[in-house]
């Protein structure tokens, strides 16, 4: 079994934004080699998520105004998780949008349903932040 592993770096320049990250995601699939397997990629940070969905720009605002009715970012001092930091709001939209996703690899392909792809969710941007790519299989 080939096993590989690649870090995607994002510096998002807003709090909030939504990212298709499918073409890197090839190019890691790419470079491993793998043609039979599964890719697991995940965010590595609390306020953000990766998650599989359709890339379509509406779909992207309906969710950031459902995130902010579920978890409003003002007013901050609603969550009791700021005092330090700001984010509570981002930490809860993290955990409902999801931590990572797996993928099946057939024929050195990502094994899609017909619209599925894969995005980098970020809810407390304006820093560096990074997402796990890990590919196994032969
Ligand atoms: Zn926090």
């Amino acid at each position: 079994m080939k096993s590989y592993r690649e870090e995607l770096w994002f510096d998002i320049p807003t709090r909030r934004a939504f990212v298709n990250i499918t073409p890197q995601v090839e190019t890691c699939l790419g470079k491993s080699g793998i043609r039979d397997g599964l890719v697991l990629i995940n965010a590595m940070h609390i306020t953000a998520s990766v998650f599989i969905n359709d890339d379509e720009s509406g779909l992207h605002h309906d969710y950031d105004v459902w995130l902010e009715k579920l978890a409003p970012h003002e007013p901050v001092s609603q969550y009791r998780h700021n005092g330090y930091e700001d984010n509570g709001d981002a930490h809860l939209k993290r955990q409902i949008m999801g931590r990572e996703v797996v993928v099946a690899v057939t024929d050195g392909q990502l094994d899609f349903g017909t619209w599925e792809r894969i995005f980098y969710g970020e809810f407390d941007g304006r820093r560096k932040k990074r997402v796990l790519v890990k590919i196994i299989g032969e």
